[in-house]
C-alpha cells in the first residue's frame, strides 16, 4: 500500500468494497475520476471528493481521472475548466499528483462514441424518439404511486424512430421540439427509470466540442458510459444519485460496454457549517456582489482558501479527518479552522504587528538612536532561529493592551503599571495624552534599560508581556480580518441564505508591521504574535502598501461566544 496521509490507513465503506473487488478479483485495477462539471468553481465540497477519489487510488497504486462533465452547453465555460484544473492540481500536490492521469478528460470528447451508443439503444428498440413538451413528459410520468402513461412516441418501430434521431443530430428540429428517451419501464416506483431523456435538442455552441452538435446528452446517459469508456472501476458520487444508480447499471446493462465494467458508490455530501455548498448560491453570491469574485478569501472555494492562505494539506487533513460515511450531517467548519491552525502554529514563524496602533514614548530612551534585539522565530521550531527587531524611543502598541481604569484581572498596560515587551523590556506607564474629546492619543512611558531581553536583574516579575513595533521603522499595511461569511450555522435552514449574511465577514484596518514583514514573499505565511496567523494577499496592493489576509485567528472566538 502507498503511503497516505496520517498515521493509520484510512478505512470506510467505499474503501472495504473496493478492498472487497480487489480480492475478489472483480477488477485488474482501481481507477476512479473526480467528475466536476465546469459551471462554477470548486468548493470545499468538491474538496473531500477529490481527497476521496484520489486518495483510494494513491492507496491502491490506481489512478484517478480528471473529467468535465460537460453535457451542458449553457452553464459551462473554459474559465471555470481553467480553475477547476488548477485547483485539483493544488489540492493534491506533493501528495497524490502522482496518480492523476496524464490526459485531461472530457465527457465532450466522447459525443461521437455516446451517439454511436444512442443509435444502437434506438436500432435494439431500447430507446425512441418523444415529441411531449416538457409539462406533458412530466404529466405523463406521473407520481410514484402510480403507473404513469406512455408516450404517443413509444410504439414507433426503430427504423422511423432512426431516422428522426438522425434528423435531430442534423438540425432539422427547434430546441425542446424531440427528445430521445430510453424505453425502460413507464410503472417503475423510480421516476428515474420511467422512460428518461437521454438526449435534447439545444442549439447552442460548446465551450469544448464547439458548434458541431445541436443535441447534448443528458447526465445520465454520458456519466456511466464516460466511466465506461475510460475503464474506470469504482464511479464514487454523492448521495443524491443514488435513485439514479438503477439507470447507470440500466444503460451499462443495455449496451455491449467492455467488462468489467465500473459500479457506481455513493457518500454523503460535505456541508461545513457557516456556509453554502451549492455552485448556483456562489455563483448568486459573486453575481450579486456580495463577495469580491469566486475567489474572494471569504468564499468556501478552494480558490478563496489558496488566496486566504489556506495550505492544501489542511484542506485535506480536514477532509479525511471528516470521514466517509452514507448518513447526511453537517460538518463543524471549526474543524477546519484548527487544521489550518494546527499546521501553522508548527511552520509559521512569528511576527510582529500592530492592527490597532496605540502610540508610546519612551521617555528616558535616548532621543534618535535605536537598537536591534533578538525576536524569537518559532517557539514549535529551535531551527527557525532568530532575528533582529528594530527598537526605539517611539512605539506601537495594541489600543486593547492599555485600559486607563483596569480592573484586576487586566494584566496589561494601565496607569502605573509594569508591562514586559515582548523580547525587549519592561516599561511603566507614567502618563496618558488625550485629544479635546478625550480619546487617548498617546502613552508617556519609560523604561528599565536592566531588562534587555524581557528579564529584570532583580527577579521582579510582571504580570503581562504584550507586542509592539518601533513607530520609526514600523511599515504601513493593508491588513483583511475575515469573519465567517454567514452568521447561522445552516444558512440554507431557514430560507433565504442571503438573509444571514455576516455584514461583518470583512473588517479592513491599517497595520503596523515590523519592517521584515514589508517584504514577504506571496505563499509565505506568518503568525502576527497574539493576533492570528496572516499571509500576502496574492491579488495584492494596488497602492504601495502590503495587503495581509488574516487566515485564521489564533483561537475559536466563536466557540466563545456560542458559550456564553
Ligand atoms: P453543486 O451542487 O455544488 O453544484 P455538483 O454536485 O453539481 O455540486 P459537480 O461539479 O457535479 O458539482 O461535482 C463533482 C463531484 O463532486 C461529484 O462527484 C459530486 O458528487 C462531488 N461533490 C459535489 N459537492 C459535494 C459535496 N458537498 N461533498 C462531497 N462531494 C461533493
Ligand atoms: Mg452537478
Amino acid at each position: 500500500m502507498s503511503e497516505v496521509e496520517g498515521n493509520e490507513a484510512r478505512k470506510d465503506f467505499i474503501r472495504d468494497r473496493v478492498q472487497a473487488d480487489l480480492a475478489a478479483g472483480n477488477y485488474p485495477g482501481v481507477v476512479t475520476r473526480f467528475p466536476p462539471e465546469p459551471n462554477g468553481y470548486l468548493h470545499l465540497g468538491h474538496a473531500k471528493s477529490i481527497c476521496l477519489n484520489f486518495g483510494i487510488a494513491l492507496e491502491n497504486g490506481g489512478v484517478c481521472n480528471l473529467r468535465f462533465d460537460d453535457t451542458n452547453p449553457v452553464k459551462e465555460d473554459t474559465e471555470y475548466v481553467d480553475s477547476i484544473t488548477e485547483d485539483v492540481k493544488w489540492l493534491i500536490d506533493g501528495w497524490a499528483d502522482g496518480v492523476l492521469a496524464e490526459k485531461t478528460f472530457f465527457a465532450s470528447d466522447y459525443f461521437e462514441q455516446l451517439y454511436g451508443y444512442a443509435v444502437q439503444l434506438v436500432k435494439a428498440g431500447k430507446a425512441y424518439v418523444c415529441e411531449l413538451t416538457p409539462e406533458e413528459w412530466e404529466n405523463y410520468r406521473g407520481v410514484p404511486e402510480q403507473p404513469g402513461k406512455e408516450s404517443p412516441g413509444r410504439n414507433r418501430s426503430p427504423e422511423e424512430n432512426l431516422d428522426l434521431f438522425e434528423r435531430m443530430r442534423s438540425g432539422e428540429f427547434a430546441d425542446g421540439e424531440k427528445t430521445l428517451r430510453a424505453k425502460i419501464d413507464m410503472a417503475s416506483p423510480n421516476l428515474h427509470m420511467r422512460d428518461p431523456v437521454i438526449y435534447r435538442i439545444r442549439h447552442e455552441e460548446h465551450h469544448h466540442a464547439g458548434d458541431q452538435w445541436c443535441i447534448y446528452p443528458m447526465y445520465d446517459f454520458t456519466h456511466c458510459l464516460s466511466d465506461s469508456i475510460e475503464g474506470i472501476s469504482h464511479s464514487i458520487c454523492t448521495l443524491e444519485f443514488e435513485v439514479h444508480r438503477p439507470l447507470y447499471d440500466w444503460v451499462l446493462d443495455n449496451l455491449p460496454v467492455p467488462q468489467p465494467r465500473p459500479h457506481q458508490h455513493e457518500f454523503s455530501r460535505l456541508n461545513p457549517t457557516f456556509m453554502v455548498m451549492s455552485k448556483r448560491k456562489l455563483l448568486q453570491l459573486v453575481e450579486d456582489k456580495h463577495v469580491n469574485g469566486w475567489d474572494d478569501p471569504r468564499m468556501p472555494t478552494i480558490a478563496g482558501y489558496r488566496r486566504r492562505g489556506f495550505t492544501a494539506s489542511a484542506i485535506r487533513n480536514f477532509c479525511q479527518g471528516v470521514g466517509v460515511t452514507k448518513y447526511k450531517a453537517v460538518t463543524d467548519v471549526g474543524l477546519l479552522e484548527n487544521a489550518i491552525r494546527e499546521e501553522l502554529n508548527k511552520t509559521a514563524e512569528r511576527r510582529c504587528a500592530v492592527l490597532d496602533p496605540l502610540e508610546v514614548i519612551i521617555e528616558n530612551y535616548p532621543e534618535g538612536e535605536s537598537e536591534e534585539v533578538d525576536a524569537v522565530n518559532n517557539p514549535e521550531d529551535e531551527t527557525a532561529g532568530k532575528r533582529k527587531v528594530p527598537f526605539g524611543r517611539r512605539l506601537f502598541i495594541e489600543r486593547g493592551d492599555f485600559m486607563e481604569d483596569p480592573p484586576k484581572k487586566f494584566f496589561r498596560l494601565g496607569p502605573g503599571r509594569e508591562v514586559r515587551l515582548r523580547y525587549a523590556y519592561f516599561i511603566t506607564c507614567q502618563s496618558v495624552e488625550k485629544d479635546a474629546e478625550g480619546n487617548i492619543t498617546r502613552l508617556i512611558c519609560t523604561y528599565d534599560p536592566e531588562t534587555r531581553g524581557g528579564h529584570a536583574p532583580d527577579g521582579r516579575k510582571v504580570k503581562g508581556t504584550i507586542h509592539w513595533v518601533s513607530a520609526d521603522h514600523a511599515v504601513d499595511a493593508e491588513v483583511r480580518l475575515y469573519d465567517r461569511l454567514f452568521t447561522e450555522p445552516e444558512p440554507d435552514a431557514a430560507g433565504d441564505f442571503l438573509e444571514c449574511l455576516n455584514p461583518d465577514s470583512l473588517n479592513v484596518v491599517t497595520g503596523k508591521l515590523e519592517p521584515s514583514l514589508g517584504e514577504l514573499p506571496i505563499g509565505q505565511r506568518v503568525q502576527f504574535e497574539r493576533l492570528g496567523y496572516f499571509t500576502p494577499d496574492a491579488k495584492g496592493s494596488t497602492t504601495d502598501k502590503p495587503v495581509f489576509n488574516r487566515i485564521v485567528g489564533l483561537r475559536d472566538s466563536w466557540a466563545k461566544i456560542a458559550k456564553k
